[in-house]
């Protein structure tokens, strides 16, 4: 990883593209930087160079499917899309922060 695809993966105007023509994106939920091969979802309007790493979803799917109960109560079911998963994360630490 290079400063170049750090500092385009920190900007949301430009898809951050290396030298070699490989993408690049930044997990919302771990903070990875990794090639887009590794993320599930990435690239939703508004949050072009960001994503969810598979590693992440694996996890959080594994907690919806044991019937994790700190999941948040919204108004209405949380999708994969980035937005909601930023709201996922943004709750998940929270609570991480309470526990402690
Ligand atoms: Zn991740």
């Amino acid at each position: 990883m290079t400063d170049k695809i750090l500092s385009l993966i920190e900007q949301e105007d430009k898809v951050a593209i290396d030298s070699d023509g490989r993408r690049w994106a930044k997990c919302i939920l771990c903070g990875k930087i990794d090639l887009v091969d590794k993320f599930t979802t990435y690239g939703e309007k508004g949050y072009i160079n960001e994503g969810t790493c598979r590693e992440c979803v694996k996890v959080l799917d594994e907690s919806k499917n044991h019937g994790y109960r700190k999941l948040p109560r919204t108004t209405r079911p949380l999708t994969n899309s980035i937005e909601d998963q930023k709201l996922l994360a943004r709750f998940l630490k929270s609570e991480e922060d309470w526990e402690e």
